[in-house]
């Protein structure tokens, strides 16, 4: 089995963020996108070829949902690298958890944790295969389990507030599983992450970890050529 996938790279937008962890995103996020496809996924990007989209955050998150009502997708992910001021090592992926926070986009139905429960299966599985595919640890604290965080664990969740791209994308959860991943912090885990291959050891990990959810039917391009001779 295979799905449809938006890819969203953090920070690449007007809005911005760290320099850092903008400029190996892409790296990331291209990575993924190569390996989702080589096993047969449909993966696309939401930036453009130069990796950037021309708009806010709050653009963003409004185009993910255009885009989904002209073709939906099963799953949305968010490529971040943490860079929090503890230098808190380890992979993870955030899980929205939104009911009561302030948001600019409400949501009529629930988004609470207890609700999500696909995205929680995917966050688990995706964590832990990019942590076994890369040597990443599992982030461990500020977390609901190893390698998975709610919204409201998050530095913009705790003040009150809904993660922007949950908020407006809570109108296709019905559809749409929802992640951010962080794929490791940029000082506390710079020696994985500078290390030769790791963008395409972690890609690897995601594809696994998706894998893992669909029950390990994802159709491989090698399957496929194998199944036509
Ligand atoms: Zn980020």
């Amino acid at each position: 089995m295979n799905i449809r996938i938006l890819i969203v790279q953090g920070h690449r937008n007007t809005t911005g963020g760290n320099p850092a962890e903008m400029a190996i995103t892409p790296l990331a996020a291209r990575a993924i996108q190569r390996e989702l496809i080589a096993a047969g996924h449909q993966a696309e990007m939401l930036q453009n070829e130069a990796d950037w989209f021309p708009g806010t955050l709050d653009d963003v998150g409004r185009e993910v949902v255009r885009r989904f009502d002209v073709q939906p997708y099963d799953l949305m992910l968010d490529v971040h690298f943490e860079g929090d001021a503890n230098n808190t090592p380890g992979v993870f992926a955030i899980v929205p958890d939104g009911d009561g926070l302030r948001t600019v986009s409400p949501y009529r139905g629930s988004d609470a944790w207890a609700t999500n429960t696909l995205d929680q299966q995917y966050a688990v599985a995706i964590a832990e295969e990019v942590a076994t595919s890369t040597g990443l640890g599992l982030r461990r604290s500020g977390v609901k389990q190893p390698g998975v965080m709610s919204e409201r664990q998050t530095g913009v969740g705790s003040k009150g507030y809904r993660l922007a791209m949950f908020g407006y994308t809570a109108a296709v959860r019905h559809r749409m599983v929802r992640l951010v991943l962080e794929l490791g912090n940029i000082r506390g885990d710079a020696a994985i992450i500078g290390a030769d291959g790791f963008y395409k050891r972690a890609a690897a990990g995601v594809v696994a970890g998706i894998d893992r959810v669909l029950g390990g039917k994802s159709l491989s391009v090698r399957s496929r050529v194998l199944s036509r001779q």
